[in-house]
């Protein structure tokens, strides 16, 4: 490979090996205007030059006769070697039977001694070298010249054209080496080859039969097509014994393997594959498995979940994010009152619809994306506040959603002052909540960065409290100033009794910290009359209303008013 990479203008190396002084130096005058010529004085000599400098050498020049080793035995080594096979030799000799024997042991051609016509000489050297680099040009269109498996794109055109008349059920399977790179950094390249090499030999003799046929696609990854296989953990097995065979231990070496079952006729054979590459890309970090089998409904699901990512820029950019006011209601008095809003995030995608933040947040809380969200809805609910003070002389203080990554943002404190000061608002009218689990990650974090909100003024409700695991003990060191009741228990209070117990112990511990309770989820207005029986003093849920958009909820505060 790397000589038909060569430049035609680079000079092309050649290897003369001769016992005799003479001889070298006869060649060595003749050649050294075209070629870079190296020599061996025999034949053990003139393989320590090859392994060295492999596949660097475009043409041998082979005495037969000479001391330690002959031009025999080399021409048998160097064709065994795959390495070094496809190199030309040429041999040259005065005994008219040796010629034919070494062209049938695997010369291309041979010169006679003694060499009194430079002219062809020349001209042989050149035509053997021109027809062996057309040959491997031609060659690794079709093959891969390290492995000698298929090249990819002849690999695709052949099973595009074998899978219109193949009616059996086809396995697409795709082999990674795990961290492969490594490997040949810590052993070199050369051992990275031979494990390449070893792996594409155990892949062609479990196909030699005709059940499928292989290629290496990039690297370190081999595609199969293959008559499909009920387990492949015995087709793993099997080559991590065979890899044993390595001087490597196989430990060092972790195959992967991807498998999409029974490829669709009506998908291209490039996504078969690139269904068993995601199957198998999947294995990554995963150390208790090695065979992934590509499933599709997960695909579909990563599919959105990359659409959803990818546009959150625009989105944000379009104004397809609205944010949304759930109002709560004070309900001890005789009649419930208006008392504050939490502010809910709507996307409003133009081509998937509307999409409930129960489907974005926990994917951007995983990657992070979540803070742009986050800034935005603070944003849009301080912006809304203000506007409603202006209007209606009074203020509705909203909370918003502050996201377990935001409090590990060292402007938290700043971002949101400034948003205050922006808005001409101060920090009773922008509460803080935090979700419940977030407490139980950094402790000490949170409660440090909640003593210093606190401490410019902020209120944190703390979110969905009973969905996580605050121990009591945490819950009497972290400042917390009202408790929001995790849905799940007001859905089930009149269902079951366990839930309505820990209502009960909602409102108890409430107490013990002195702060109010907001219960979420309230649907019904006998959820509402027990609640309220217990000591709740503040409601959010459907009963008074749906989480609603701007216009909506302006018209509800001045029907309230
Ligand atoms: P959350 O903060 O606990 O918000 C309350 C959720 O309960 C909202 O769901 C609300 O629509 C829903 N809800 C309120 N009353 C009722 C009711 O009576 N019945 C039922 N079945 N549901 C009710 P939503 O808007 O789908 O939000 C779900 C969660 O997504 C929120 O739970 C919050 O964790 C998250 N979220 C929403 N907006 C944001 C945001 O701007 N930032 C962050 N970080 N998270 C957000
Ligand atoms: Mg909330
Ligand atoms: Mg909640």
């Amino acid at each position: 490979m790397e000589r038909i990479l060569k430049n035609r203008n680079v000079k092309r190396k050649v290897l003369v090996v001769d016992d005799e002084m003479i001889n070298r130096e006869i060649l060595g005058n003749m050649l050294a205007g075209e070629y870079d010529v190296a020599f061996a004085k025999n034949g053990r000599e003139a393989l320590d030059i090859l392994r060295q400098q492999g596949g660097t050498f475009s043409l041998i020049l082979l005495d037969l006769l000479m001391p330690v080793m002959d031009g025999e035995t080399v021409l048998k080594d160097v064709r065994s070697d795959p390495m070094l096979s496809d190199i030309p030799v040429i041999v040259m000799t005065q005994e008219k039977d040796a010629e034919v024997d070494s062209i049938k042991a695997g010369a291309d051609d041979f010169i006679k001694k003694p060499y009194n016509m430079p002219e062809v000489i020349l001209a042989r050297c050149e035509r053997i070298i021109d027809l062996y680099e057309k040959k491997t040009i031609i060659d690794s269109a079709e093959s891969d010249p390290l492995t000698g498996l298929y090249s990819g794109d002849f690999f695709f055109e052949y099973i595009r054209q074998l899978s219109q008349y193949i009616d059996a059920q086809m396995d697409a399977v795709v082999i990674d080496i795990e961290h492969f790179h490594l490997i040949n950094e810590i052993y070199g390249r050369n051992e990275g080859d031979r494990i390449l090499k070893t792996i594409a030999s155990i892949i062609s003799k479990r196909i030699e039969d005709g059940s499928g046929i292989a290629c290496r696609s990039i690297a370190d990854t081999f595609y199969v097509f293959h008559n499909a296989m009920d387990d492949y953990n015995d087709l793993l097995d099997a080559m991590i014994e065979e890899m044993g065979s390595l001087s490597l231990s196989p430990g060092h070496i972790r195959l992967r393997l991807g498998i999409c079952r029974n490829v669709e006729k009506s998908e291209t054979c490039e996504q078969w594959f690139d269904h068993a590459k995601l199957a198998c890309d999947g294995l990554r970090r995963d150390y208790t498995r090695q065979v992934a089998y590509y499933d599709k409904d997960l695909n579909d699901r990563q599919l959105y979940q990359a659409r959803l990512i990818h546009d959150i820029d625009s989105s944000i950019e379009n104004h397809d994010f609205v944010v949304f006011f759930q109002p709560k209601y004070k309900i001890q008095g005789d009649t419930p009152k208006l008392g504050s809003a939490e502010a809910l995030i709507r996307w409003k995608h133009p081509q998937l619809g509307m999409i409930s933040p129960g489907d974005f947040i926990p994917l951007f809380e995983g990657n992070g994306l979540v803070q742009k969200i986050d800034r935005f809805v603070w944003e849009e609910a301080a912006s809304n506040v203000a506007k409603w003070k202006k209007e209606f002389g009074v203020s509705v203080p909203v909370s918003v959603n502050v996201s377990r990554i935001d409090i590990y943002d060292p402007e938290l404190e700043d971002r949101l002052q400034d948003i205050l000061d922006r808005n001409g608002l101060t920090t009773s009218d922008l509460l803080l909540e935090i979700t419940e689990s977030a407490y139980s990650d950094n402790a000490s974090r949170l409660i440090e960065v909640i003593e210093h909100l606190r401490k410019k003024g902020f209120r944190i409700e703390m979110d969905d409290f009973g969905s996580g695991y605050s121990s009591l003990n945490m819950l009497t060191t972290i400042p917390i100033d009202v408790l929001k009741m995790d849905m799940k228990f007001v859905s089930n209070m009149l269902k079951d009794e366990k839930s309505l117990k820990l209502c009960e112990l909602v409102m108890d511990i409430s107490r013990f910290l002195d702060v109010p309770v907001v219960a979420e989820g309230v649907e019904e207005k006998a959820q509402l009359d027990k609640l309220k029986s217990m000591g709740c003093q503040i409601i959010q849920g459907y009963y008074f209303s749906k989480p609603l958009p701007a216009g909506e909820f302006e018209e509800l505060i001045r029907k309230e008013l």
